[in-house]
């Protein structure tokens, strides 16, 4: 689970890390007000979930609260990268002489947490690991004896960390090892830790990243959730015990298994279609998922058809026929294909409410589906 970046920020300062002054806004109003009461430059940054927000245009500088309300106006409700932003960060700007990077993160193969530290952090950090691998620091951390201040100074050293800022990125390199521990994080991050013209130490942004498994003993952690969305059936679909991801054309796409509904998504762009959806219902999901899944794509006006492509395993292609005969309760709305095949396929088929298009073969449903389509134009 990923923290937006003013929790995540909260938690660092509750550590100790050194963060700049700031709070929420909602609307370019409030934006204008936290900036008067800051009473410096602020940066205006919204808070979603997504990375390189910097160069999306999502995080911007303003040098007066109406100017700061300016810039809330052009980023309180824009598209970053998918994602829709209500809230900015409205926080004092710092003055910026060097950026850092700092992080810990699980190392999977070693099984053990490792500190990743660089002197050349800020935006291009993605850039700089892969073609200058040497700027950037490592070091693994004994999960019994933690980071000791000796280890700490010496990655330090290893990455070019200025001489008179050692102690204090060490102090907070060590601060950020422990937040990550106390909150089973998966990765914890301040990227960039910035060295200002004062020559003080501030955490410009922050990451944090949740182990889901863990979220059962961190529950005020998962009380922080704040998904957002692209739209409603998106985050309604969140909430629902299929897997599904939007997409831009109109042929509704229920398949039991992730292999399956792509290759049945392949198929229809193949044949000169466009679904509308990826939706897997899962390999043993029972009649009353499948209803709930064709009731959800049903209410989609984006979608005309709907194709139904379930090949029965463990899943009994007449219990199938069951969930499908319960969404539509005898009404077929928008046209239905069918392709059942498998366990009980034959019993499934002569189940299912007459006017559904039953086909055995999967080509032969999704050209069905796509000629449906053009004659509902
Ligand atoms: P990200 O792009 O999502 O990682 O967002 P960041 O918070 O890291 O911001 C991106 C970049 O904007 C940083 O690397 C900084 O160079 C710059 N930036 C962010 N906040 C400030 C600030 O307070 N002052 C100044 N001068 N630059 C900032
Ligand atoms: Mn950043």
């Amino acid at each position: 689970m990923r923290l937006h970046e003013y929790q995540a920020k909260q938690i660092f300062e509750n550590e100790g890390i050194p963060i700049p002054d700031g709070e929420i806004a909602q609307s370019p109003e409030e934006a204008e007000k936290i900036a008067e009461k800051l009473d410096e430059r602020v940066a205006v940054k919204a808070q979603v979930h997504v990375g390189g927000r910097g160069k999306a245009g999502g995080v911007k500088i303003a040098s007066s609260p109406p100017e700061a309300r300016t810039m809330s106006e052009k980023v309180l409700g824009m598209n970053l990268k998918g994602r829709f932003v209500e809230k900015v960060l409205v926080e004092e700007a710092a003055e910026i002489c060097q950026e850092f990077y700092i992080g810990v993160t699980l190392d999977r193969e070693q099984g053990q947490p490792v500190a990743i530290v660089s002197s050349e952090g800020g935006e291009n950090i993605e850039k700089i690991a892969e073609e200058r691998p040497d700027a950037i620091a490592k070091k693994h951390i004994n999960y019994a004896y933690g980071l000791q201040d000796f280890e700490a100074r010496e990655i330090l050293y290893k990455a070019n960390i200025p001489k008179n800022m050692v102690r204090e990125v060490s102090s907070t390199l060590k601060l950020l090892y422990s937040v990550w521990k106390k909150t089973d994080a998966e990765d914890a991050e301040v990227n960039p830790l910035v060295m200002t013209e004062q020559n003080n130490l501030l955490g410009v942004d922050a990451v944090l990243n949740i182990d889901d498994s863990a979220l059962y003993r961190q529950k005020n952690l998962a009380d922080l959730r704040e998904e957002t969305f692209e739209d409603e059936l998106e985050a309604e679909a969140s909430e629902k015990e299929f897997d599904y991801v939007r997409l831009d054309g109109n042929i509704g796409v229920i398949g039991n298994g992730a292999g399956l509904v792509m290759t049945t998504l392949d198929l229809i762009d193949h044949y000169g279609g466009s679904p509308s959806n990826f939706l897997d219902v899962g390999g043993g999901a029972k009649a009353e998922i499948l209803s709930e899944a064709l009731e959800f794509l049903l209410r989609d006006d984006q979608v005309d058809v709907v194709l139904l492509n379930i090949f029965g395993g463990i899943t009994r292609c007449d219990e199938v026929a069951r969930g499908i005969n319960q969404a539509l309760e005898g009404k077929v709305p928008i046209p239905l294909v069918v392709r059942l095949a498998g366990t009980n396929g034959e019993e499934g088929r002569k189940r299912l409410t007459n006017n559904v298009n039953i086909e055995k073969s999967l080509e032969d449903a999704v050209k069905k589906a796509i000629k449906l389509v053009e004659e509902n134009k």
